[in-house]
């Protein structure tokens, strides 16, 4: 078993992702793992950080996939006995012009952006070494899809004592509600992109309090972020930063020194504590 630290970037084959694994690999001082849902995608970009003289590793990893998640998990566990770093950054977003019916749309996306960073959270959190650090790339549009909530839901993801299993049971309702087209008269906005990063951000705030429950002295950091409006694939050529400058808050929650005691569960954008 290698004593190397470890960190794993989801969906790093392109975009944010592929950016935050370029910094670790100036900045982290271990192995890094660039990890994609087709291994062909995933190998070229690793490639392609090689000729930049960055050495970066592979596995594939499908968030939609629990056998795909399960076998990094153990992958994780066999070689370097635990994780160092996790960066869940994989999403998706259906474009503004896309005619895809909502309730499919709603369905599609809270399947990856909230389930599958769910599922990777369950199968490899357990696996954090001390001083780890987690984050859980959201988006400032879970912000805007809160304030678009019903008085009665922003209480419940605003609420110190919200569950996980009374968390997932709210975004499995508002996909049931969009499929009776009762979703906004149940009090939700009308975006589901923006209630699936709802669904990221306040499954963070949960995960860091079951951390300071449960492994108070193990001094693992978990944050959520927004990258801001990032020029790639799903925010298109307008948005205002590059790559490398949306990856910068989300390396820095990754690359928090260890004798840092925060942040710790909070929505940070531009390096800064957010209110929620
Ligand atoms: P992107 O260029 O579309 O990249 C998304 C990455 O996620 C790709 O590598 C994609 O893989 C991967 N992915 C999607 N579904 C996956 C799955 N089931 N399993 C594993 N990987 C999967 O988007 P981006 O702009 O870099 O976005 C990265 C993150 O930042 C997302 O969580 C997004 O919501 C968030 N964000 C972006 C912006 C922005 O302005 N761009 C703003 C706020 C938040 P494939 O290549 O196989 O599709």
């Amino acid at each position: 078993m290698s004593n190397v630290p470890v960190a794993v970037v989801t969906g790093s084959n392109k975009g944010i992702g592929f950016a935050i694994v370029q910094a670790l690999c100036k900045q982290f001082p271990g192995d890094v793992y660039v990890t994609a849902r087709d291994p062909g995608h995933g190998q070229e970009a690793v490639v392609k950080l090689q000729k930049e003289g960055l050495r970066a590793l592979f596995h594939q990893l499908d968030i939609d996939d629990l056998q795909s998640i399960r076998a990094l998990r153990d992958f994780l566990k066999e070689k370097y006995g635990g994780l160092n770093v996790l960066v869940n950054n994989a999403g998706i977003a259906f474009k503004v012009r896309d005619t895809t019916p909502f309730a499919i749309q709603a369905e599609v996306t809270l399947k990856t952006n909230f389930f599958g960073t769910k599922n990777v959270c369950t199968e490899l959190l357990p696996l954090m070494k001390p001083y780890g650090k987690v984050v859980n790339v959201s988006s400032m549009a879970s912000i805007s899809a809160l304030s678009g909530c019903s008085q009665e839901l922003q209480q419940k993801f605003r609420s110190n004592t919200i569950t996980e299993d009374e968390l997932v049971e709210l975004m499995k309702k508002f996909v049931e509600d969009t499929k009776k087209s009762v979703h906004e008269k149940e009090g939700w906005p009308n975006t589901a992109y923006g209630v699936s990063k709802i669904g990221v951000t306040v499954l963070s705030r949960i995960q860091a309090r079951i951390l300071n429950e449960t492994r108070k002295g193990d001094h693992i950091l978990l944050n959520a972020c927004c990258p801001g409006w990032v020029r790639t694939d799903m925010a298109g050529p307008k948005a205002t930063k590059s790559p490398d400058e949306g990856a910068e808050t989300p390396v820095y929650l990754a690359l928090l020194p260890s004798d840092a005691d925060g942040p710790h569960g909070q929505f940070v954008s531009d390096k800064t504590v957010r209110t929620w």
